[in-house]
Parts: C-alpha cells; sequence; structure tokens
C-alpha cells in the first residue's frame, strides 16, 4: 500500500466508494466522470504503479483482471454491444492515478 495514493485509500475504505465487485485481488467502482454511459475502473488491490512496474509475481493479478472484465462487462449488459478495455501509462498516456487500474466503457447507443 502506498499511503498519500487515493485507490489504496479507496481500496482500503478509508475513502467510501460504492462497490461493484470485491474479491481478496481486486475491486470495482465507478469512474467519478464517466466518459460513457458504462465506465468502470478495475482495481487490483496490490499497489502496482502502473503497466510499466509490473513483475512476474504480478502475472495472475493482471490475467485474472481480464476475467474480472469479462464478468462486469456481463453483468453491465455491454458484452454484446461492445466496450474498450483501457490502460493509461504514465503522464504522457493520461495517466492521472498512479495505481494500475484498468477502464471498462462501454454502453453507447447501439445503431
Ligand atoms: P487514469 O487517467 O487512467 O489515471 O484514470 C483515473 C480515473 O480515475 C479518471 O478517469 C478519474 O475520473 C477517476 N477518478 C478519480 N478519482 C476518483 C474517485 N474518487 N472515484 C472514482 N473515480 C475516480
Ligand atoms: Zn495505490
Amino acid at each position: 500500500m502506498s499511503l498519500d495514493c487515493l485507490f489504496c485509500k479507496i481500496v482500503n475504505r478509508e475513502i467510501p466508494s460504492e462497490f461493484l465487485y470485491e474479491d481478496d485481488t481486486y475491486v470495482v467502482f465507478k469512474d467519478i466522470k464517466p466518459a460513457a454511459p458504462v465506465h468502470l475502473l478495475l482495481v487490483p488491490k496490490k499497489h502496482i504503479r502502473c503497466i510499466n512496474d509490473l513483475t512476474e509475481e504480478d502475472r495472475d493479478i493482471l490475467s485474472g483482471l481480464f476475467m474480472v472484465a469479462k464478468e462486469m462487462a456481463k453483468e453491465q449488459g455491454v458484452n454484446e454491444s461492445g466496450y474498450k478495455l483501457l490502460f493509461n501509462v504514465e503522464k504522457g498516456g493520461g495517466q492521472e492515478i498512479f495505481h494500475l487500474h484498468l477502464h471498462l466503457i462501454g454502453g453507447w447507443k447501439k445503431n
């Protein structure tokens, strides 16, 4: 855990947030500034700064994150209409919170 990390504080319930999903390894909550009708943040509980900082021991965390994404997409009803999964990496890649998280974005109007 990193003391001044916002997402560590959310994970540890120091800052209130409604979890749509939680297990021993991950939490999922809604993005506070949604970029689409469905915009979730899938967050490993372990403090990892960003994709650049992954180590061998994080392999299972990362693969499991995609399984959570698949389940959340289904739960949110966007699995068939489609969605995006996005990691922003470092400032130049748009990362603002330096605790690894996967954006799940979807729910646009269907044509
Ligand atoms: P990134 O730019 O990839 O670091 O994404 C950080 C995301 O966290 C942004 O989309 C923010 O809108 C979102 N965010 C910041 N603070 C909170 C919060 N307290 N609860 C939920 N989402 C947040
Ligand atoms: Zn953190």
